[in-house]
Parts: C-alpha cells; structure tokens; sequence
C-alpha cells in the first residue's frame, strides 16, 4: 500500500519535472526568437541579474521613445538654428535670396576668388591637414554676384541654342545643373567648388579620387558639409556634386553629416515643427 502511494508521489514530481522542462524551454525559445527580430535594434540591459534580466528596446541610442525622439532632435534642430542662422540660410530654387542680400567677402586663392569671412579660418584649416595626407586641390569657384550667375546661365542656354534646342527646352537643360540667379548658393559667398589637383573636370569622376574622398569625410570636422549628395537629388533638385562644399558652421556641419540630411531637410525639419 505505501509502496503504491510512494510510486504514485514519485511518478507526479516526475511529470511535473518534465512539464517545467517544456515550459523553460519554451520561454527560452521566444527569447531568443525576439532577439532576432530586433535586429538592426540594439537591447539595453538594465540588470546583470541573468535570471532576470529587465530589458527596454531602443530604437536608437538617443531617446525612450519615438515623440521624445522627436522632441529630443527638434530641440537640438533649434538650437543649432539659432546659434548658426547666418550660416544655414537655404538657396535654391524655391528659396531665392533676399535681393539685398550682401555676404562679407574676402579674397581667397591669392586674390583669384571671392568668399565668406566666415569661412576663411576653417578653409585654411582644412586644406593644410589635406595635405599633411597628401591632398592638394584647386577652387574652381567661390562667390558668384547675381549677375555673375546670371550671365552664367546665359552662356549655357546659348550653347544648347547652338546645338539645335529651342530656348525653353535650353533654359531647362540648364536649370538642371546651374541655378537661377538669386538662387545660387555661390551667391551667399559659403559654397566652394573644390577639384582635386590632377582632375579638373567637374563630373562624377572627382569622387573617386582619394582627395575628393578624404573631403566627403572630414570635411564636416572644418564646418563644411557635401551639400548635393549622391542619393538625395530627389530632395535638393541638384544632380550630384562631389566636389560642392558648403560651409555651415562646425556645429551645424557634424549634425547634418552625421544625420545623413541635406540642407533642404534640416529646414523642413524646422518648419515642421513651428
Ligand atoms: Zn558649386
């Protein structure tokens, strides 16, 4: 009879042991099932308790969740805004400069170009550590007046009008690589064409020298960002322009580059918000 009962006690500790095997098994398997499904996500642990760990998905490193996210940058948009407003103004062809725009110009490349006072330092800079790795360039062109834009233009719609197009279909050729006058953002004496020595033609071949690369790279730690990137013609309405830097301020620079926007973005963002 207790032989029986204790058999009987024996066999439920068993079931239960197996049970609570399937069940830890179980739980282990949605775990790591979730663990695959966050990636490209990264998991914070809260506790070294490996029992139980209590642990929060991120989206990225810098916020709890998506309207603090938002919250967090557009504070960080402002401030960048107010402190830099003279170096993010936005040329384009929806934005035209104030017709009494005047930049404070100083002479660059021995006296052969115009630009900003506000870049100069920062251009010193930049070139001098270029070539301690070897890279030397040549501004192809700095600050352009209106008029200089202007007669630009002209000249580009005068050739396509030689090889056979109509005006209008010229002038839009034209629009799709040079600005209109007032919306050239040569105008506001901040923006450099910069070729590399060896290479003056102002193609898509410049971003494969190792001189155009290093710039694309470092050149937001001098204040300037690549302003006409490769993917985003859709949103700046310019082809891609490797060899286009536009200075914005160190602050404003490591912000835009490393958020992989464009000029045009960052304001969206702003108005977005107001
Ligand atoms: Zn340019």
């Amino acid at each position: 009879m207790l032989k029986q009962l204790f058999k009987k006690v024996l066999r439920c500790i068993l079931y239960a042991v197996v049970i609570l095997g399937i069940f830890y098994y179980v739980s282990f398997k949605i775990q790591s099932t979730e663990r695959v499904n966050t990636k490209g996500q990264y998991t914070i642990q809260l506790s070294n308790n490996n029992e139980k760990q209590d642990k929060k998905v991120y989206k990225d490193n810098t916020s709890l969740d998506d309207k603090n996210y938002v919250k967090a940058n557009y504070n960080k948009y402002m401030e960048i805004y107010n402190n830099n407003k003279d170096t993010l103004i936005l040329a384009n062809r929806d934005n035209p400069l104030p017709t009494d725009y005047k930049p404070s110009l100083r002479h660059i490349c021995n006296g052969r170009l115009e630009a900003s006072n506000e870049l100069y330092s920062s251009l010193v800079q930049m070139l001098a550590d270029a070539k301690l790795q070897g890279y030397t360039y040549w501004i192809s062109s700095a600050y352009r007046s209106a008029e200089k834009q202007q007669k630009l233009v002209d000249e580009d719609v005068y050739t396509c009008m030689a090889n056979g197009m109509s005006y209008n279909d010229a002038l839009e050729e034209v629009y799709k690589e040079t600005m209109p006058a007032g919306c050239s953002e040569h105008q506001t004496g901040l923006a450099l064409d910069i070729l590399c020595s060896g290479n003056s033609v102002m193609d898509a071949s410049q971003k494969d020298e190792p001189g155009n690369k290093w710039l694309r790279k470092n050149c937001y730690k001098y204040g300037f960002i690549l302003r006409y990137p490769e993917d985003k013609s859709g949103i700046t309405g310019i082809n891609f322009e490797p060899w286009h830097f536009r200075y914005v301020g160190k602050e404003a620079a490591k912000f835009i580059m490393k958020s992989g926007i464009t000029l045009e973005e960052f304001h969206m963002a702003l108005e977005q918000n107001v």
